[in-house]
Parts: structure tokens; C-alpha cells; sequence
């Protein structure tokens, strides 16, 4: 079974490595970024009230993105596994998910955490922000992000390691390289 989060910084290379298992695996990858995106672009009444967190990197308040979470992994094709790719984000968001998987009766299996230092997660946003032009990935919301993330979501390691689950993951090097560490430590 695989039942799984990859978790890393803004930059990290979580979401395309989650790709990368979403098809080797033949699971979902749920990405809230991605979904929240998506429900902007729609200008859903979601997508609304979370446009306004996203611009300045902010994290959408919890109770959005549990929600998310909670209606996405009761859907059909989550019965062989997941990857959950920027989700949990905060403690709140991990005692949720707890609940949710302990009511249906699922257990995680892994944690994949990818490391890389600040100043080259800087780097690889501001070229992604050349190519791709998202519209958070500008300098001052990459720094409110990484500040985000160091106060909000590295406690989450720590709760993964209790639980014996994390598989720390060094995030700076090629992508094949990355793919196989990832591959080894879910043996
Ligand atoms: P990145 O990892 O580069 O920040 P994401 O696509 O994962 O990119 O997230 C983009 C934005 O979407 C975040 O800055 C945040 O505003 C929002 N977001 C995504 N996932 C969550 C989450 N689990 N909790 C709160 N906000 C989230």
C-alpha cells in the first residue's frame, strides 16, 4: 500500500517528484496548491476567499484546505493509495488528517521529506518565476513563504519522525538522483 505525503519547502521538487510516483505507482498525487489554483482560475467562492492568502504567500486558513483534503480522499480512486503533495502544512492540518485516515480506517506510510537549503530554494524560485510566472513567485512572497514554512510546517518533521514513519531525503541534485533516493527509502 502506499499511502503517502511529500513534504519539503516552497521549491523543494516535492510536486514533481509526487508526478514522478503519482504514475510509477498508479495513485492519485493530490496537490492542494494545485486544487486551489484550479478553484482561483474559476473563480469559485473558494477560489475567492483563497486568492488573497496565496498572492501573499500566506498559508489558506486550515479549515479550507481540511476540507479539501477530507472530500478529496473519500473519492473512489484514493482506495490504493495517495501521495498528498503540500499537505499537511500545519500541525492543525496533520491532527486533522489523523482523524480523517483514522475514521476510515487508514494508516500512512510514509513520510518523504526534501531537504535544501534556503538559498538555493530561492534560486530555483525566482527561475521558475521566469519560466513558468506564477503569480506567488516573486521575491517578497518567496521570502514570506520560506518564512512560512520554517515556522508553520518544519514541526511537522519532527511529529513524522516520533511516528516513525519520516524518510529524509536530500533535495539538491539531479532529478533521476532524487527519483532513485526516494525509490530506496520506500524500499
Ligand atoms: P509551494 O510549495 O511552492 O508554496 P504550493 O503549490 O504547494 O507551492 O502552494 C501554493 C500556495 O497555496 C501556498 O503558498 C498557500 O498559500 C496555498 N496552500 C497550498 N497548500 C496549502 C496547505 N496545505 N495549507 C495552506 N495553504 C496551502
Amino acid at each position: 500500500m502506499n499511502r503517502l505525503i511529500f513534504m519539503g519547502p516552497p521549491g523543494a521538487g516535492k510536486g514533481t517528484q509526487a508526478e514522478i510516483f503519482k504514475n510509477r505507482f498508479s495513485i492519485p498525487q493530490i496537490s492542494t496548491g494545485e486544487i486551489l489554483r484550479e478553484a482561483v482560475k474559476n473563480s469559485t467562492s473558494m477560489g475567492l476567499e483563497a486568492k488573497k492568502f496565496m498572492d501573499a504567500g500566506d498559508l489558506v486558513p486550515d479549515v479550507v484546505v481540511i476540507g479539501i483534503i477530507k472530500d478529496r480522499l473519500a473519492q473512489k480512486d484514493c482506495g490504493n493509495g495517495f501521495i498528498l503533495d503540500g499537505f499537511p502544512r500545519t500541525v492543525e492540518q496533520a491532527d486533522a488528517l489523523s482523524k480523517i485516515l483514522k475514521e476510515t480506517k487508514m494508516d500512512l506510510d510514509a513520510v518523504i521529506n526534501l531537504a535544501v537549503p534556503d538559498d538555493e530554494l530561492v534560486q530555483r524560485l525566482l527561475s521558475r518565476a521566469e519560466k513558468e510566472g506564477r503569480a506567488d513567485d516573486n521575491e517578497e512572497t518567496i521570502k514570506n513563504r520560506l518564512q512560512t514554512y520554517n515556522s508553520k510546517t518544519l514541526p511537522l518533521i519532527d511529529f513524522y519522525r516520533k511516528a516513525g514513519i519520516l524518510r529524509e531525503i536530500n533535495g539538491v541534485g539531479s532529478m533521476e538522483e532524487i527519483t532513485n533516493e526516494i525509490q530506496r527509502a520506500l524500499g
